[in-house]
């Protein structure tokens, strides 16, 4: 089995020094085999960047612009210059706290793929969604209207985060992330390449281990818990067991 891909989303957190105090202990710990990978602040990008040598760093957000009059946005050129090698689009918290619509996470994808940054493609349901039986067909849709016209998806990854799970303490079951993973990898058969799909949603060390398990789990995408070394590094430990 390969090894999984582990993604820390440090969100709003850490300033320069932090980050690099991290980056640089998470360096040392590390073994060849391990994919870990960590999105930082944008003012951490560069120095982050200029630590990692086993890990890979990436952004949170980018404009789907190329350049342009948009104020306090950032372009794939700039942060693929700050040393950022993948970028998460569509997040939960872009989505609903920053009403991003379907056709702007479209347009970030393919201004990712075009400029050559590997996006991550976040999708998920809300509460009310699952509870209304609408789980598929609302991921099938953040799919479709970001991916349906893509001919190639080139480096693409998938994180599948329930919008419940996220930072509420509140895990998937193996069975529903399993579930969802087979829904996401039949949508994603139409390419005939593999595509990785990360799990994400109260990742922590205690039940890393079980959603690893799953073949269908190919990596987590983890928020809180990637913020803390000893945390983050016990379930990229976890991840060499498989
Ligand atoms: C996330 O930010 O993508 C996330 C999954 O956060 P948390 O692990 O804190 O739920």
């Amino acid at each position: 089995m390969s090894i999984p891909i582990i993604v820390g989303n440090w969100k709003m957190h850490k300033t320069i020094a932090e980050a690099v105090a991290f980056v640089k202990a998470l360096e040392q710990r590390l073994i060849p085999e391990d994919r870990a990978c960590l999105a930082v602040p944008f003012t951490a990008l560069r120095a982050c960047a200029t630590h990692a040598l086993r890990s890979r760093i990436g952004a949170q957000n980018m404009s789907d612009a190329a350049q342009g009059p948009f104020t306090g946005e950032i372009s794939a050129p700039m942060l693929l210059e700050a040393g950022a090698q993948f970028v998460l689009l569509g997040h939960s918290e872009r989505r609903h706290l920053f009403a991003e619509d379907e056709g702007l996470i479209r347009r970030k994808l393919e201004r990712a793929i075009h400029q050559g940054i590997q996006p991550i493609l976040c999708v998920g349901e809300l509460l009310e969604q699952r509870r209304a039986g609408q789980t598929e067909a609302v991921v099938v849709r953040q799919l479709e209207s970001a991916l349906g016209e893509l001919t190639d998806p080139g480096s693409l990854m998938i994180a599948y985060e329930p919008v419940w799970a996220i930072g509420t303490g509140e895990t998937a079951s193996c069975a529903q992330a399993v579930e969802m993973h087979q829904l996401i990898r039949r949508y994603l058969s139409r390419w005939n390449r593999p595509v990785p799909i990360l799990y994400g949603g109260s990742v922590r060390p205690d039940n890393a281990a079980a959603l690893l398990n799953e073949s269908e789990v190919n990596g987590l995408l983890v928020g809180g818990a990637s913020l803390e070394l000893d945390s983050f590094l016990s379930i990229v430990e976890q991840g060499r067991r498989g």
